[in-house]
């Protein structure tokens, strides 16, 4: 794993009197224990990838309470999951990042929503929306409208969080509907202080199991007809509960301030970011003290009317600051106003952009527009326009002293055992032509990057195989699908090979063995060499293609690069049809490194010998072309001037961050390039034989330079 919490687990032992310090997401798993669960799950993605990765280190404490831990195959798996509380009295969390999750997981959701629950259900959405996200820009909230399930959306500081998931259990089993907390990157990585309280074991848990199962009751089954009652609960019953339960614990806050004809409704996720702006405008403190009140949404799905209209009743204007699109929240405060004939002016959309995230500066233009466009008493719109125009001119003036940045891609790790597949790919299409290349999700995904710049479409995790499909027949060379481990297991398997395979279908299938669930922090995986408890669980990706019928299946060092040239020539070219699999191999590298490093710590600690390999240029050699560094793209490879005066073309070289891992040489091979490189081995507490060695390989390459022999001892002193 990327990270490991076992230290900061500890905070998880905490009880009445002590104070919790620490990060968000570990005071959410904090609050799950206090909230009594019996069970958790889910799937790695950010930002809750930690999430999950502090459940697995707080495993032993958990078993002390007798809650249950899946590490799930994927979303859908983890809210299937949640059908436990259909049933039984069981309070049960499960996490992903969304909204690509949250797809993934749209089935089981939907067949969950409609009988409802009887035990706290609770999902924990990663919302990756805004600068920094890498997924597509959409919002979770359309699948709490379309399935009724309540969306929290806690004001990011600690104390918040911790009672939004605590009465958020309250919530689910008050109104038998499941809830869904939405957490973005600030929030899990926000860090604070709350008064702990005792952990509690669930009302059934591992420690006090159930003796059976209920009376059968077909009305627990989304399953016509009890589907179109279940339709009528929702609306006629499980809404009205959980706008009275909201209402009556306060689960939405007010911030008072005396510009009272004026107001901002606003997501609670969005709260800090607003009273920042309103900060740098003079008309808050850094305490969240501001002049301007304020309904904070703690919880955006269901809106409480009554706490709309009371809020609104007294003012003249309204700003609702909603981040994304559709404007929900402002269509429904508009649709309470008018129901009620409240006159109050409804600003949102128009002042504030319909698409991005809402950081310091965006905010700071809207508010400053909603503020000339209210003109509130006892406040000089003009002086604020004039202030955040102030502001943001002085952000424009050092982006402007700083010149053009150049763009830095985000791009493979030093090393990385995916690259070589890529500049494998890029000398087959010098050969034999450009064709289709069907990306997917994961680190691999980087290749679409320079220098690269390789992948035609991603259509979703593990699907593209199956994106493939309708190309393959299409096009004269046959599409190349990229696939990750991780992705081959979480949906590739079926999605892409079963169906590929069902079809009689062609292409070539590269699918990247690195071992883990690198791109979200080296997760284990079912094809892992081991697991977080140690053995492996024994998954093989090989044995399951074979099982499967795939007859033409080649399993690849990735670093060989004139072999994966000559695996992939043969894939592209071979007359026998059918599904073409490369499975790519090579342990990611960061993970590698992590292992391998402490390892020789160790080593070097009790004086044993360690080597490292590492690559180098010849400076006299290098012609300054650069096709290396095109092909490789290694971060380690750059340029620096050439040493000969003749030359002004900057020659390649390789810096301190190389691993060794060979690529660049292999490269240099596969293409013919140059023979420039060398490679050399450091060795530390070096035997009496390294030394040995050293000193007779100087004294030839001193007899060969024509050196005298005390000059060659000297040197290998
Ligand atoms: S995390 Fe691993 S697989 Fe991903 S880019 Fe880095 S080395 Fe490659
Ligand atoms: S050997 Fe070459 S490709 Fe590999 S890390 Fe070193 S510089 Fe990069």
């Amino acid at each position: 794993m990327e990270r490991s919490f076992k230290k900061e687990v500890q905070a998880l032992k905490l009880g009445g009197g002590d104070t919790f310090h620490g990060e968000g997401i570990l005071a959410v798993t904090k609050a799950l224990l206090q909230s009594g669960v019996s069970y958790v799950g889910g799937y790695q993605g950010a930002p809750v990838s930690h999430l999950l990765d502090v459940l697995v280190d707080a495993k032993d404490i958990m078993s002390d309470l007798g809650v249950h831990l899946e590490t799930c195959s994927n979303e859908a798996s983890a809210a299937a999951m949640l059908g436990a509380s259909i049933n039984y009295p069981l309070r049960g969390a499960v996490t992903w990042k969304s909204i690509v999750g949250t797809n993934v997981a749209a089935d089981a959701l939907s067949n969950l929503a409609s009988p409802g629950v009887v035990g706290g259900a609770m999902i924990i959405l990663g919302e990756d929306y805004g600068e920094g996200a890498s997924v597509i820009q959409e919002r979770s909230y359309a699948y709490a409208l379309k399935s009724s399930m309540w969306l929290l959306d806690p004001r990011p500081d600690l104390p918040s969080i911790v009672r939004t998931v605590e009465k958020g259990f309250e919530l689910s089993e008050a109104s038998h509907a499941p809830v869904m907390l939405e957490l973005r990157i600030r929030a899990c990585h926000a860090t604070g202080e709350f008064a702990a309280k005792d952990n509690r074991k669930g009302v059934v848990s591992g420690l006090d199991k159930l003796a059976g199962p209920p009376r059968f009751d077909y009305g627990r089954l989304a399953h016509p007809p009890v589907i179109f009652t279940q339709e009528k609960l929702k609306i006629e019953e499980r809404l009205p509960a959980a706008r009275a339960f909201i209402r009556e614990h306060k689960l939405n806050e007010l911030i008072d301030g005396d510009l009272s004809d004026v107001g901002i409704v606003v997501m609670g996720g969005l709260t800090n970011s607003v009273l920042r702006a309103l900060e740098r405008l003079g008309l808050a403190d850094v305490f969240g003290a501001s002049r301007v009140p304020m309904l904070v949404l703690n919880v955006v799905y269901p809106l409480v009317p009554e706490e709309i209209r009371e809020f609104c009743a007294t003012k003249r204007a309204v700003l609702v600051v909603e981040e994304g699109n559709p404007d929900y929240i402002e269509q429904a405060v508009n649709v309470e106003l008018r129901r009620a004939d409240i006159q109050t002016r409804v600003f949102g959309k128009g002042m504030l952009p319909s698409a991005g995230e809402y950081a310091s500066d965006v905010l700071l233009k809207g508010l400053a527009a909603f503020f000339t466009g209210a003109r509130p008493d006892g406040l000089d719109a003009d002086v604020i326009a004039a202030k955040a125009h102030g502001l943001l001119a002085q952000k424009a003036k050092a982006t402007a002293a700083l010149g053009t940045l150049p763009a830095r891609p985000p791009t493979f790790c030093t090393g990385c055992p995916e690259r070589p597949v890529f500049s494998a790919i890029k000398l087959v299409q010098r050969e034999i032509g450009p064709t289709h290349i069907s990306g997917d999700i994961g680190c691999h995904a980087f290749a679409t990057f320079a220098p690269f710049s390789l992948g035609n479409s991603i259509l979703g995790y593990g699907m593209s195989l199956a994106s493939a499909a309708a190309v393959t027949p299409n096009m004269e060379r046959r599409p190349i699908a990229v696939m990750g481990d991780g992705g081959f297991w979480h949906n590739g398997l079926i999605t892409g090979v079963a169906s590929n395979l069902f079809n009689k279908g062609d292409g070539v299938l590269i699918v990247m063995q690195n071992g883990y669930a690198s791109a979200t922090g080296q997760q284990y995986i079912p094809s892992s060499a081991a697991s977080k408890e140690g053995p492996a669980p024994g998954m093989d990706i090989e044995q399951t293609l074979r099982a499967m019928g795939v007859k033409w299946l080649r399993t690849v060092r990735t670093y060989g690069v004139a072999t994966m040239v000559k695996t992939l020539k043969e894939a592209m070219r071979t007359a026998e049809r059918g599904l073409k699999v490369i499975i790519a191999d090579g342990e990611c590298q960061l993970a590698r490194q992590r292992r391998v490093r402490a390892e020789d710590a160790e080593k070097l600690k009790r004086g044993e010998r360690v080597t490292r390999t590492r690559y180098g240029v010849d400076d006299e050699i290098c012609t300054g072309d650069h096709s290396c560094i095109r092909l490789s793209g290694c971060p380690s490879l750059t340029v620096k001037p050439s040493p000969d005066p003749l030359r002004t073309d900057p020659v390649a070289t390789v810096i301190e961050s190389c691993v060794g891992c060979g690529l660049c040489g292999e490269v240099a091979h596969a293409a013919v390039l140059c023979p420039s490189f060398y490679r050399a081995e450091i060795v530390r507490n070096a035997t009496w034989r390294d030394r040995a060695l050293h000193w007779f390989r100087l004294t030839v390459i001193g007899w060969l330079g024509g050196y005298s022999g005390k000059a060659v001892a000297k040197a290998a002193s």
